[in-house]
């Protein structure tokens, strides 16, 4: 559907970019469509090469919660780069940021500043490594926590199977010390600890899923990993990185009530710079160097743009927020399922907080073998007619749709109306 200077400019692309994108699905793929380059956002809109403006479900992937160029982020950060760009020495604004993040999240006692999630999580999991001096993590079906090679592990019939690489270049050696269960199954995880609980370093888990369509946890999910974790000796991890301060200003363990022992966050903490958080209990944070054994660095770590916009976004996180993005979701959810009713569509909606996914099944989707079950063909239908209607959806099935606190009732009437008819149209 992509209009002629996008067509162009992804052409070019592909000719020096893998796929002509930095991100593999940004490349509409999964949608059969091809991507829409963006010229420029503001509040809930992206305006496109050719100037064609899209209410924006996608929100850089969910950092953008409070929508496109916030002003006092924007101002934060033409602050911050007047002073200089990188110094590769400690600041004053890490040390503040450091401060309002802990006193956000009452389970990071003390944290790094990093530059993307998937640092994050590797991190954590070196530090969780090196503080159990155990070498197994434990994940989930279709969570995703970055790119690292030994999180790059998806697959895995059935419980407590050894993993299997989901990604060329993955060595089997690596992928072998990850193990996956299917996610919200606690009979599982029981039943691993219980054979191979003292080889367990870490479990790290999605507290909502995002990244397989958004999945929330049975009742008593998290708290058995918090409790198997504690009782063997291992280290609870709560990838934040989507949730955290997108479903509660706190994340999902506020909203939970739950402790982990250690916590990843990004996008949102970031606003929209590349800056993301790990941190946790002290005694597994001071297992860093320069005070423990345990290596991690960064030349642009804590860099002071990203850390200033940080502190902006963290500022703009107040209750109206959080009740405006609950109020515009739930309007949407409501109005997604009765276009459903109204098309006799074959579909659902499943929500969080302001993170949402139409599922082209029945549902209620619990694990990845519910979501692959999905009318993927149809998904790709939908979006291109969402698309069409100025409707920038997720390019997946498999992904988030995020509502910010710029979403105004128009424009989710507006989306509601098209999604009913791009319902109609990829029936
Ligand atoms: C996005 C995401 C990551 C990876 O973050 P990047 O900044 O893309 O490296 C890790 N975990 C979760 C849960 C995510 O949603």
């Amino acid at each position: 559907m992509s209009d002629s200077k996008s067509s162009a400019l992804f052409e070019r692309a592909q000719r020096v970019v893998p796929g002509g994108v930095n991100s593999p699905v940004r490349a509409f793929r999964a949608v059969g469509g091809s991507p829409v380059f963006i010229a420029k956002a503001s509040g809930a809109y992206l305006f496109g090469e050719s100037g064609e403006r899209f209410t924006d479900y996608v929100g850089s992937w969910g950092p953008m919660v409070f929508g496109h160029t916030h002003p006092k982020v924007v101002a934060a950060i033409e602050k911050a780069v007047k002073n200089g760009l990188s110094f590769g020495a400690p600041t004053a604004l890490e040390v503040e940021f450091a401060e309002r993040v802990t006193a956000l999240y009452p389970s990071i006692e003390m944290m790094r500043a990093v530059s993307s999630g998937t640092e994050a999580t590797m991190a954590a999991l070196r530090v969780a490594r090196g503080f159990t001096k155990r070498d197994v993590i434990v994940k989930f079906e279709g969570c995703y926590h970055g790119h690292a090679d030994f999180l790059l592990v998806q697959a895995g019939s059935g419980a407590a199977t050894f993993g299997t690489p989901d990604s060329a270049g993955v060595p089997e050696a690596f992928a072998r010390l990850t193990t996956v269960l299917p996610y919200n199954d606690i009979d599982a995880l029981r039943a691993l600890f219980e054979s191979r609980g003292k080889e367990i370093a870490a479990v790290i888990v999605e507290p909502v899923v995002g990244n397989m369509g958004c999945i929330a946890p049975v009742p008593g999910f998290l708290e058995e990993i918090i409790a198997l974790c504690k009782k063997h000796g291992a280290v609870s991890i709560f990838d934040e990185v989507m949730t955290g301060s997108r479903v509660a200003r706190g994340g999902m363990q506020a909203r939970a009530g739950l402790v982990p022992d250690m916590t990843c966050l990004g996008k949102v903490i970031g606003g929209g710079l590349p800056l993301a958080v790990y941190g946790g209990r002290r005694e597994i944070m001071q297992q860093l160097a320069p005070i423990g054994p345990v290596y991690q660095a960064g030349t642009l770590s804590g860099n002071p743009i990203a850390v200033s916009a940080g502190l902006a976004a963290i500022e703009l996180l107040d209750d109206a927020l959080y009740e405006r993005l609950e109020a515009a979701s739930a309007r949407l959810e409501r109005g997604l399922n009765d276009a459903i009713k109204s098309t006799g569509a074959s579909a659902c909606v499943q929500r969080c907080g302001s993170m949402l996914t139409l599922f082209f099944a029945p549902g209620p989707i619990r694990n990845w073998s519910d979501a692959k079950q999905c009318d993927t063909k149809r998904f790709g239908r939908w979006h291109a007619a969402m698309l069409q209607q100025g409707e920038y959806w997720p390019p997946s099935q498999f992904e988030a749709a995020f509502v910010s606190g710029a979403h105004t009732d128009e424009d989710i009437d507006r989306t509601i109306r098209a999604a009913e008819k791009a319902l109609r149209e990829s029936a």
